[in-house]
């Protein structure tokens, strides 16, 4: 059967969707964490406190316990503290006073081990029953995009895995097959390679976003464990296996990169709506598709790295559908 996913434009709307997959109903009187990347300094473009008052409103509403939730994260920024964190969020309007729960930031996380890979939990995820992730879909440099399952793959981590799994994708070279083209050095967004009479890779500079060994027409590079797709859809898998979650995917303020950037902009594309499922693969494959009607093709157009990949790897381990019905509220 064909998961489903509930579309709507204007927010009275939002309780009729969320209303609509007996999940919710299952939330009643339960303690809720509510997932939600929180903006990064300087940045634009998350979901705004206005939003998500409304959703945690919903909850209250069913008598729910929630409380908003992000982890840590890894590069420099305030938000690499818990405190830092808690302030940049204050700052943001993601207060108690305004959105009506607790805003908890984490930096502990529990192992989980998905296919013999171990990932570092946030703690509040791995004890939490019920969840409702809010995820603001826009692109993403290194993921093409971002939404639901990036919003737990990098999202519900500890700043460990959040390395851990960027190391996964870094490039291994193979000379043999190098022509010293230099089309890798071309696409590296930070200038981590150099291609002259011989390649160089600045391991310091290097995110591991896995650009480089894409785009290398010659099979001299290779993962050194696995693409950055691939860890995205298994991290998500060892954040949500096995729990109830509820899926919001906001379609507003679609910026060129992710709520991480402080230049996300521009903008490019129209704001579309709001979107409901239970199932994180069909909800991201309906952002996509969505976005696809309005630009198409435009998150491959500006980051040059396929979307669609991180779908089809959460598809292939269980993560949910590609198959989805949109039902129109
Ligand atoms: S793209 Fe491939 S072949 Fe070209 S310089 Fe880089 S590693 Fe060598
Ligand atoms: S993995 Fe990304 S950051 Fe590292 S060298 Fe390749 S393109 Fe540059």
């Amino acid at each position: 059967m064909r998961s489903q996913v509930v579309f709507f434009k204007e927010l009275d709307k939002l309780p009729d969707a969320l209303l609509h997959f007996k999940m919710f109903e299952s939330f009643r009187n339960r303690k809720v964490l509510v997932k939600l990347h929180m903006g990064e300094v300087r940045n634009r473009y998350y979901v705004k406190p206005d939003f998500v008052k409304l959703v945690v409103e919903e909850l209250l509403k069913i008598n729910a316990k929630p409380f908003l939730f992000d982890t840590t994260v890894a590069y420099n920024s305030p938000r690499k503290s818990k405190r830092g964190y808690e302030m940049v969020a204050r700052l943001h309007g993601f207060t108690k006073k305004k959105i009506g729960c607790d805003i908890v930031i984490s930096e502990n996380g529990v192992p989980i081990d998905i296919n013999g890979i171990v990932f570092e939990v946030a703690k509040e995820i791995v004890d939490a029953d019920y969840i409702l992730a809010i995820s603001h879909v826009k692109g993403h440099i290194q993921a093409g995009f971002g939404g639901a399952i990036k919003n737990f793959g990098m999202g519900g981590v500890t700043k460990e895995t959040k390395k851990l799994i960027h190391s996964f994708c870094e490039p291994v070279y193979n000379s043999e097959n190098c022509t010293l083209c230099g089309i890798c050095a071309e696409v590296c967004p930070f200038g981590a390679i150099s291609v002259t009479d011989i390649w160089r890779r600045n391991e310091r500079k290097c995110l591991g976003c896995g650009k480089c060994v894409e785009a290398c027409p010659n099979n001299a590079l290779s993962y050194k464990k696995m693409s950055l797709h691939e860890a995205l859809a298994l991290s998500c898998k060892a954040c949500i296996e096995n729990k109830k979650v509820i899926y919001v995917n906001v379609l507003k303020d679609i910026a060129r990169s992710c709520d991480c950037d402080p230049s996300a902009g521009p903008i490019i594309c129209p704001d579309i709506g709001y979107l409901v499922s239970d199932d994180p693969v069909a909800i991201d494959k309906a952002s996509l598709d969505l976005v696809d009607e309005m630009e198409k093709n435009i998150f491959e157009k500006v980051n040059k790295v396929n979307p669609i990949m991180q779908i089809k790897h959460a598809e292939k381990i269980g993560l949910g559908s590609n198959k989805y019905k949109l039902i129109k509220i």
